[in-house]
């Protein structure tokens, strides 16, 4: 049976390009969105052709990610969404989530796309502190991200994220904790919070290069990931993944349960398929990783001039993509690793590893496993699910938190 398969639609545009990004967006391309939704839309009909041969497979959750997806029109969104429900099953409960950027969605916009069934929002909020905001080049203010929620709230979205950064230049652990404190005051269902990332080719990265950009020192940094666990904690947040948290998480029961949190990232951390659709996405499905030519144009031109018959583009490969890769067991079992151990209930299941992969995972990596439990950045422990099977799981310990990068290595071949 082909399993579950969600999907992650990209959308390249923003209106400018924040100085810390490195995502594939475009700014002051938006007269290409257009042809741009049609090429989305194409590609979708493209697949819908390819599973007719194939079993078909439930979508538990659709992604609408940038870049800035909330530059599309409603009845952009619309259209998309009509093509997506043409060609593939959506359950009742469907999560279909959009990226927007605070300020950028009028009510009407809202009551359209979730007419539409978009029922998540993630706002960009990044930041409380005016100051911050500008050096991010945020083009929003803190007034936007309330009125955003005010009207994201009238217009029936009960499943709100907002994501922040810390260990921002020059940021102060007080500047940081009234962040937070205004950000729970707004009852958001869902928090991420993500240390900066200096990535190379951005104006950030040159900059930090140059010694221009005065990052706090990474013990701070760090103070501040702290801060975050206690406070969110203490207001009903539970801390399911290494930079997220959600409301209403059924604790201490394997496989997190929550209307809260979010259903397609939590279907990345547990290694299972998505297609990636949109100029630059990625995908992993059918044995295969891969990815969509990054510009825009090239994109637009791919979908529109192929002429080679269906069959030449193997699900889930389509004349937009660029590259792939047919994956190993040696790199999914590596990547689950990876991907399994962010999740900071349900970890590493050993009876999951063994069903996915017929190795027993203290076998696959039994020096790696030795060494890290010593450590004490991993935790070996019984837990239950809701059929009262017990099982071991592997799981970061809450020191190994700030230490992720350090044990994810050790699953590197
Ligand atoms: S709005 Fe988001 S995607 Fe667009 S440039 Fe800024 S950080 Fe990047």
């Amino acid at each position: 049976m082909t399993p579950d398969t969600s999907i992650y639609i990209h959308v390249p545009f923003c209106v400018h390009r924040c100085a810390y990004c490195d995502f594939n967006t475009y700014a002051g391309q938006e007269d290409l969105i257009p042809s741009y939704v049609n090429a989305l839309i194409r590609e979708i009909e493209y697949v819908r052709r390819q599973l007719s041969n194939l079993p078909a497979f439930n979508v538990p959750t659709v992604f609408f990610g940038g870049g800035t997806p909330s530059l599309l029109s409603g009845s952009q969104l619309v259209s998309i969404m009509d093509a997506l429900r043409a060609a593939f099953a959506f359950p009742p409960n469907l999560e279909a989530t959009i990226e927007a950027n605070p300020g950028t969605t009028s009510l009407e916009f809202l009551h359209q796309i979730r007419e539409a069934g978009i029922n998540r929002i993630s706002f960009g909020v990044q930041s409380a502190n005016p100051e911050e905001l500008h050096m991010l080049e945020r083009a929003h203010d803190f007034f936007d991200v309330i009125r955003s929620i005010q009207w994201a709230r009238q217009a029936g979205f009960d499943n709100l994220s907002l994501d922040l950064i810390y260990g921002l230049p020059e940021q102060t652990l007080a500047s940081w904790k009234s962040t937070i404190q205004r950000i729970v005051d707004l009852h958001p269902e869902h928090i991420s919070a993500y240390a900066l990332t200096l990535e190379h080719g951005t104006p950030f990265g040159r900059w930090s290069q140059r010694g221009l950009l005065p990052l706090p020192d990474p013990d701070l940094a760090a103070d501040m990931y702290e801060f975050a666990e206690e406070f969110l904690a203490a207001n009903g947040y539970v801390h399911y993944e290494i930079s997220n948290w959600a409301l209403n998480v059924q604790r201490l029961t394997f496989n997190v349960q929550s209307k809260f949190a979010c259903k397609h990232n939590l279907q990345y951390w547990r290694s299972l398929p998505y297609l990636g659709l949109g100029a630059g996405a990625h995908g992993y499905a059918d044995g295969y990783r891969y990815s969509n030519f990054l510009r825009i144009k090239t994109y637009i031109e791919r979908l529109a001039n192929y002429q080679s018959p269906i069959t030449n583009y193997q699900f889930p490969l389509t004349p937009a993509t660029v590259n792939h890769h047919e994956q190993t067991l040696r790199d999914d079992m590596s990547e689950y690793m990876l991907n399994n151990l962010r999740l900071l209930i349900d970890g590493v299941s050993e009876s999951d590893f063994k069903s996915r992969f017929g190795h027993d995972l203290m076998e696959v990596y039994p020096k790696e496993i030795e060494e890290l439990l010593r450590f004490g950045l991993l935790e070996r422990v019984i837990v239950e699910d809701a059929t009262h099977f017990t099982f071991y799981v592997l799981r970061l310990t809450p020191s190994a938190r700030l230490l992720a990068n350090q044990v994810f290595m050790r699953f590197v071949d």
